[in-house]
């Protein structure tokens, strides 16, 4: 849960923050691309997201069917 919350709020953050810049942000000479791409990793690598949450549920509704 720690983990699809925080990278989908780095995810959130760097896509605002690329918005707010504009093209800039976008651009390679700017470090916020590469922010982005690195948050946008943590959303897939180790367990997407959506494996996460399926996993998560499971769990809910095995937990609760006790
Ligand atoms: C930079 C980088 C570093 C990595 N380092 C490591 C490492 O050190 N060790 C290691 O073991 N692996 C590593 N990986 C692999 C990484 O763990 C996998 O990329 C990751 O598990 C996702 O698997 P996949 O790329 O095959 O995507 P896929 O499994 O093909 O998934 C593609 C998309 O489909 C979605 N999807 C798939 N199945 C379902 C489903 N049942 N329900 C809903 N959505 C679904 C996924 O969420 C995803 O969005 C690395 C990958 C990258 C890019």
């Amino acid at each position: 849960m720690a983990k699809v919350f925080a990278s989908d709020t780095a995810m959130r953050v760097s896509t605002d923050a690329v918005q707010v810049c504009g093209g800039s942000g976008y651009m390679r000479e700017y470090p916020l691309e590469k922010r982005m791409r690195d948050a946008k990793i943590t959303q897939i690598y180790e367990g997407t997201n959506q494996i996460q949450r399926n996993i998560i549920a499971l769990h809910l509704i095995r937990s609760t069917a006790q």
